[in-house]
């Protein structure tokens, strides 16, 4: 295209210019500005009742429409950019976008593995490197769920070196936590399963049952005693076990199918014996 302007660009070394001075958050439009050309952001205007805290002149009349300017220009990349993330945002978004970038790296959850990549390199690598041949899963399918109280966590594998999923107990004072979570990046398409998990009581006691209309996805297995989506097993269903016997149902959600890339499509034929709200707590 003749005659048009090409843009000159530079680099910016300070990024934390474009930070409030204030709260230290990303700036975002408007930008506000005290006589003496101090900065602030607008709600940090309204924390400080329009009082400029480094001179006290008013400050929230004026938009510091220069800073507004320079703000709009700046394109920073994807901090996955090092991992092919070929994505760039204005300043600020890109922490957004850092949550469900498909680039997004995951770590492998075996004990003593210091493996992480993407997810899709993960599960391969998982399924090459780690021998979990007793403990794969077909989504719809019941699958045990062994979980040895002392080792904490289990990793299952959807059998075709998909998804992994991580089952772990937390010994609390109330019994024992049992959660699911699908390792994987937020991202559209990845990692969206529904489970079913129940446990029966040894000796044919009752059984209880924990649904999910939506896993948990996480990036990496943390160790720390969960607030909510746990399943709470009270120690007086346990008996003298040693491990929790479980059954776990794992459904492929539909929702993204539409947007689903390539990979996942795989997938899809497993979900015809889709089996919904089939199941009833015996006593
Ligand atoms: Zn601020
Ligand atoms: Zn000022
Ligand atoms: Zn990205
Ligand atoms: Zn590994």
């Amino acid at each position: 295209m003749a005659g048009e302007e090409v843009a000159r660009s530079g680099t910016l070394m300070e990024l934390d210019l474009l930070d409030c001075p204030i709260c230290c958050h990303a700036l975002t439009i408007p930008i506000f500005q005290c006589d003496n050309g101090h900065i602030a952001c607008s709600s940090c205007c309204a924390k400080l009742r329009n009082k400029c805290p480094s001179c006290a002149l008013p400050i929230g009349n004026y938009r510091s429409r220069i800073m507004e300017r320079v703000l709009e220009a700046v394109f920073v990349p994807c901090p996955n950019a090092k991992h092919g993330c070929t994505e760039k945002f204005s300043y600020g978004k890109e922490l957004v976008h850092e949550k469900d970038c498909n680039f997004s790296l995951c770590y492998c959850p075996a004990p003593n593995c210091n493996y992480t990549g993407m997810y899709k390199d993960l599960y391969s690598h998982f399924y090459a490197n780690h021998d979990n041949s007793w403990n794969l899963f077909g989504c719809g399918n019941s699958t045990g769920a062994w979980l040895r109280m002392s080792e904490k966590l289990l990793v299952l594998q959807e059998y075709r070196g998909g998804p992994l999923v991580a089952v772990q107990c937390f010994k609390e004072p109330q019994g024992v936590y049992v959660t699911v979570n699908c390792i994987a990046p937020s991202v559209p398409g990845v990692g969206e399963y529904s489970y079913k998990l129940s446990y029966k009581m040894p000796m044919g006691g009752n059984t209880m049952t924990f649904k999910s209309p939506e896993m948990n996805r996480i990036q990496k297995v943390s160790f720390e005693t969960p607030e909510k989506d746990f399943m709470l097993v009270p120690y007086y269903f346990l008996g003298e076990q040693s491990a929790l016997k479980m059954e776990i149902c794992i459904h492929k959600l539909e929702k993204y199918e539409e947007e689903a890339d390539e990979e996942e499509d795989e997938d899809e034929d497993e979900e015809e014996d889709e089996d919904d709200d089939d199941y009833d707590e015996e006593e």
